[in-house]
């Protein structure tokens, strides 16, 4: 068993990373997230029944399994502390033994929200497909150095003092700019008082805790949101979120910057999907989409907007497992797949003519369309099935097809939502 182990995602997110964290935590004593925030959305399904997840990491299912969320979060109190409370309210134990919060992680603060949304409405048909979660104006914020950090909660007068001369900075934007009403004091009073003061048990030096795990062996997991063709340096810019998805980055968004990752494991799925805008090469249009979107559960995401949906993208694939890294891949939702006749494959792609099977340069990507493939269905119920061997041929052919052109070995295949839907190969 691998010290540090990675789960990320291998396509455009929604891979199905939160499930295999519920799942593989049984193995582990810390989770930590080290990126995004509260517009991730990890569904999980076990004994204790069906959660959201948008911000705690999917460890806190598991009695002795301590959950970090780490410096490079956007951590967002409003949505920490109630999906805090209604866990709580659920029965699954949250306490600052099982749950720490980085005292160097940035907090996300009212007007994020707003500015994500006036500016999405400024860009009209050019939107680049926000979330609307305040994602991009934080880390703009952040690496600006406009933000607040966690730990300054502890310091109360310092952190009003900082807290007022943001908001005068930020008013004179959301009024001169977008024409938006201030933020006010009051409103940052009750922002603080309802939200923030909730965190403050939880938050630490969890960098600390972290060394002194890491010098124990005590095994870690790195759970990262969206996949790697929405990383702002490596995936499909400008559609893509605002803080690095790589495994590469675990270890500085963890608070481990030193640490060597082992193990990465690469979460794609069956077939393809994308929330928002962007290229999208092997898009499924009109009747073929909705039937698709409809077998794989597709039609609601966080956004409220169904996810666009295609035939699994081995270009993409490809390129996703080369820049995460992926030591191991794990295939989701291949149930979904069991009642069609023939499974299309994107295998190359076509570009002003010429077919390519390299995933190119952003604005090349808006000219590509897909080469396809077809393999024969298996037409069969598969969501039984718990040992590779008893998959039907046709199912095996399309797994090992991925396998072979991606370059990487699909070590567990996942056939359901629920915790044990799983096969595992060696
Ligand atoms: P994440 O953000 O990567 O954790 O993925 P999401 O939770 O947004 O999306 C994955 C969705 O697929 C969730 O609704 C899961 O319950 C569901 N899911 C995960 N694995 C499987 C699977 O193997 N089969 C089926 N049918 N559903 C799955």
């Amino acid at each position: 068993m691998a010290a540090c182990t990675a789960i990320v995602g291998i396509n455009w997110g929604d891979e199905g990373k939160g499930r295999m964290v519920d799942l593989l935590t049984e193995d582990f004593d810390i989770v930590v997230r080290f990126q995004g925030g509260g517009n991730a959305g990890h569904t999980i399904i076990n004994k204790y029944g069906k959660f959201d997840l948008h911000l705690l990491p999917a460890g806190v299912f598991r009695e002795n399994v301590v959950n970090v969320l780490g410096n490079g979060v956007a951590l967002d109190p409003e949505i920490l502390a109630k999906e805090i409370e209604d866990l709580q309210g659920r029965g699954i134990s949250i306490t600052p033994k099982n749950v720490m919060i980085s005292d160097r992680a940035s907090l996300l603060l009212p007007w994020h929200r707003k500015l994500d949304v006036l500016e999405e409405r400024r860009l009209k048909e050019k939107k680049t497909g926000s979330t609307k979660q305040g994602i991009a104006p934080f880390y703009s914020d952040k690496y600006q150095k406009k933000a607040v950090l966690a730990g300054e909660l502890f310091y109360p007068e310092k952190l009003r003092q900082h807290l007022n001369d943001l908001r005068v900075w930020k008013n004179m934007i959301l009024t001169n700019v977008y024409g938006a009403d201030p933020v006010s004091e009051e409103e940052l009073e009750a922002w603080l008082h309802n939200c923030c003061e909730k965190l403050m048990p939880f938050i630490r030096d969890t960098r600390a805790y972290l060394l002194e795990a890491e010098r124990n062996q005590r095994r870690i997991l790195f759970e990262a949101q969206l996949g790697a063709l929405r990383d702002p340096d490596y995936g499909i810019y400008p559609y893509t979120t605002s803080s690095n998805v790589l495994a590469a980055y675990a270890p500085i968004g963890s608070g481990l910057p030193g640490a060597k990752i082992d193990r990465v494991i690469g979460v794609f799925k069956a077939y393809s999907t994308c929330l928002g805008e962007g290229p999208f090469v092997c898009e499924f249009k009109g009747e073929e989409a909705e039937r698709l979107r409809k077998l794989g559960g597709e039609e609601y995401s966080m956004t409220g907007k169904p996810r666009r949906v295609g035939p699994i993208d081995l270009v993409a694939t490809r390129y996703g497992v080369q820049v995460q890294a992926a030591t191991e891949l794990t295939l989701t939702k291949l149930d979904v797949l069991s009642s069609l006749d023939e499974i299309p494959l994107c295998v190359r792609y076509r570009l002003r003519g010429e077919e390519i099977d390299y995933f190119p340069y952003p604005a090349d990507l808006e000219e590509c369309e897909p080469v396809y493939e077809t393999m024969k269905g298996w037409k069969c119920d598969i969501s039984g099935v718990r040992d590779w061997w008893d998959l039907p041929r046709e199912a095996q052919a399309y797994v090992n097809r991925i396998e072979n052109a991606v370059g990487q070995v699909i070590r567990c295949i996942s056939v359901g939502p629920e915790r044990h839907s799983i096969i595992r190969r060696g």
